[in-house]
């Protein structure tokens, strides 16, 4: 399976389903609203980000990097990593204090909150973040369809053996199983192969003891790994 060339938080906070999912009334979960395909056919390769409400939640950068372009026509953020490789355009965020905050030079890191989600333009009717990411971006050429760069639509594989596989996000967790060379092991029991593909689940990842853990499915349950141990496939 091929590597994901970029794994991305989500912008929002909590669950973010599929476009197929139906909300059931009263409930305001984001969902995929306009995918990449659907969002080219106005001419943009991009995703669209939308919970069915107008509560303004908060909008957190996917990468670390500076504003590049920061305007109040359709509350634009745009940040540009620090390498200069990768382009994310956060769009319709509401002209609050919080998004004045961020202009162009501005550093942000990852999970910096820089601005609330809103429907700035007059061309908005429902409140949306419309999210745009891009790999080498010269002339508006290299936009990329975010859905799969996220993590949470992607599978952590282990980088090789003993590595702890742990029940939570910390140092201090139950270890739950630990990959070996022939196989990923649980009580000494091989309960998956070296190269299982984990589901990466949402929230993607985890604070915990200064470290940043994925969070993930292995065999049905809720595991923990040291993102600096595990690759990303698509
Ligand atoms: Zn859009």
């Amino acid at each position: 399976m091929a590597h994901a060339p970029i794994s991305l938080p989500s912008p929002v906070a909590g669950i973010i389903h599929e476009q197929s999912w139906k909300r059931p009334a009263g409930n305001f979960d984001f969902r995929l609203a306009q995918t990449a395909t659907q969002h080219a056919t106005s001419g943009v390769m991009a995703i669209d980000l939308g919970n069915g409400h107008a509560n303004l939640p908060p909008i957190m950068s996917m990468i670390s990097g500076k504003v590049v372009e920061h305007r109040t026509t359709d509350g634009v953020t745009t940040i540009q990593s620090f390498d200069g490789n990768w382009r994310v355009v956060n769009a319709h965020m509401a002209i609050d204090a919080v998004w004045k905050a961020f202009p162009i030079g501005a550093s942000v890191g990852v999970g910096t909150v820089i601005g609330h989600m809103s429907n700035t333009s007059p061309m908005q009717i429902l409140a949306h973040l419309h999210c745009q990411v891009g790999f080498k971006v010269v002339r508006d050429k290299g936009w990329l369809d975010p859905w799969p760069l996220l993590a949470f639509n992607q599978f952590a594989v282990v980088n090789g053996p003993s590595i702890n596989i742990r029940t939570g996000p910390s140092m201090s967790a139950p270890i739950f199983a630990v990959s070996r060379a022939d196989g990923i092991k649980k009580d000494g029991i091989k309960i998956a192969e070296l190269s299982a593909r984990m589901k990466v689940l949402q929230p993607a990842f985890a604070v915990g003891d200064g470290l940043i853990w994925v969070r993930a499915n292995l065999n049905g349950k809720v595991v923990f790994i040291f993102k600096g141990l595990v690759h990303f496939d698509l």
